[in-house]
């Protein structure tokens, strides 16, 4: 036993993989709104520890990961690579598909692994406390548990009106001993003066990230972090990637394509990168899609321009495929795909056609999971399932050619404390929701006028 558990510790992968290094083109830097001017690493110190933003801004094709950091990812790190028999005979599918299944992580997400990157990084520079805004809770609960491994302090300001809809996800980031406010708070001006107007707003992730900015520039020693969309949060996630590509070899099966959900892109980034690097080699022709929900399809409907990432327009100015910072997306119950925004390293690289992206109805979405929990009996994150969807439809079109294809998703989390919208979908309440294209060209026309 013990040897084996000493095996899987060798398969962590040492460093995180850096796609910047490989790309034919650099990305478009961030902007300081202010100037119009790149942002330098001066710009962000203020909130991030001087190590993550080398990380944010460096050249280099690998980063070594701290040993402090691996002891920690041998928690759930290498993650199982699944090969999906169950769904592939239900599909009577002659593809293989298979799936990277990062739902064992202790916070149930592959958020755990750049939190607890995030945590080390500001534990490194002497800080003491971090705030942070979470939506439905992913993000807030990885970073409560990696912030109390490294001995720092947390507040999450929770969109109030998930505070109130999912009291599981406030619960586990208090027994990480995180402390949890609902936001708009009475901590904050921004939140007093929400608050003043209206003593019922239920919040939303652009307040929630503005109280949580506000509150980390008037508390020394406190940092913020952030769950997806930058450059150090796709760094991170490379580990995915990384693993996956070892774990494929071992099966004799490299991928044809390869499929991921996508809200802020960090995990589908996180597994596709790796592989990319190597089409880019020349040596391969995997395919890269990315599924994103109707209710928020930025890189589908979106824009590719300059914008604000959040909507109290407190952050540089971000190259990315956008809706506009106004965007406000529906009730869907995919929480962890509503941004309006997306990363931008994965928008360039959509941008130089090295992925694919598509749009899926969540009624479809749901569907897909029921049938997955059915055959392969782990219960999907409702995020998850929109890879689960996409990985069913190629798996289909490879039937219909009478083809072999090898298909591999990842499975970014379980949805164990998601039962209260998989019980709406067994009431059959759900609803599917297009976005329509008037509100996309308004919030599109309130973009930033850069240049
Ligand atoms: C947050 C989350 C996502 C979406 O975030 P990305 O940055 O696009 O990866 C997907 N799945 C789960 C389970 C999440 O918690």
């Amino acid at each position: 036993m013990k040897k084996k558990f000493l095996l899987d510790e060798e398969r962590i992968p040492k460093t995180w993989y850096n796609v910047v290094a490989d790309l034919p083109e650099p990305p478009a830097p961030p902007l300081n709104p202010a100037t119009g001017q790149p942002a330098g690493p001066e710009d962000l110190a203020p909130i991030f520890p001087m190590g993550l933003l080398e990380q944010e801004m460096s050249p280099e094709r690998y980063i070594a990961i701290p040993d402090e950091v691996r002891d920690i990812y041998r928690i759930w790190r290498p993650t199982p690579l699944i090969r999906a028999t169950g769904l592939e005979k239900a599909l009577d599918t002659p593809a293989r598909i298979f799936f990277k299944y990062e739902g064992v992580s202790p916070a149930g997400s592959h958020k755990s692994n750049t939190a607890v990157a995030q945590a080390y990084y500001n534990k490194q520079e002497g800080i003491t406390r971090i705030a942070t805004e979470t939506g439905a809770g992913q993000w807030g609960s990885a970073l409560a548990m990696a912030c109390h491994m490294f001995g720092m302090d947390l507040t999450v300001y929770m969109v109030k009106v998930s505070y109130h809809q999912k009291p599981y996800r406030r619960t586990l980031m208090q027994l990480y001993g995180a402390e949890v406010f609902p936001s708009p708070t009475e901590h904050t001006a921004y939140g007093r003066t929400l608050l003043a107007e209206d003593p019922d707003n239920g919040g939303s992730l652009g307040i929630a990230i503005s109280e949580a900015l506000e509150d980390v520039v008037t508390h020394p020693g406190s940092k913020y972090s952030l769950g997806s969309v930058l450059n150090h949060v796709l760094l991170h996630q490379t580990v995915i990637g990384e693993e996956a590509i070892e774990q494929m070899e071992m099966a004799d099966a490299y991928p044809d394509v390869v499929l991921g959900c996508v809200g802020g892109g960090s995990s589908f980034a996180g597994i596709a990168f790796p592989f990319m690097r190597e089409k880019l080699a020349g040596k391969t022709k995997t395919r890269f899609l990315a599924v994103e929900p109707t209710a928020t399809p930025s890189f589908t409907k979106g824009t590719f321009a300059y914008d604000f990432g959040d909507t109290a327009k407190m952050t540089p100015l971000l190259k990315m495929y956008t809706l506009g910072h106004d965007f406000i997306p529906a009730g869907i119950h995919a929480g962890g795909l509503r941004y309006h925004g997306m990363a931008p390293l994965l928008s360039h690289a959509y941008d130089l056609g090295l992925i694919e992206a598509s749009a899926v109805r969540q009624t479809k979405v749901f569907d897909a999971a029921r049938l997955f929990v059915q055959t392969e009996g782990i219960v999907p994150a409702p995020e998850s399932a929109h890879a689960i969807i996409a990985a069913i439809d190629e798996a289909l079109a490879a039937k219909a050619e009478g083809a072999p294809r090898n298909i591999l998703f990842n499975l970014t989390g379980h949805g164990h404390l998601d039962l209260a919208s998989y019980d709406s979908f067994l009431a059959g309440d759900l609803q599917d929701y297009d976005h329509p294209e008037e509100a996309i060209a308004e919030s599109i026309a309130a973009l930033p006028k850069v240049g």
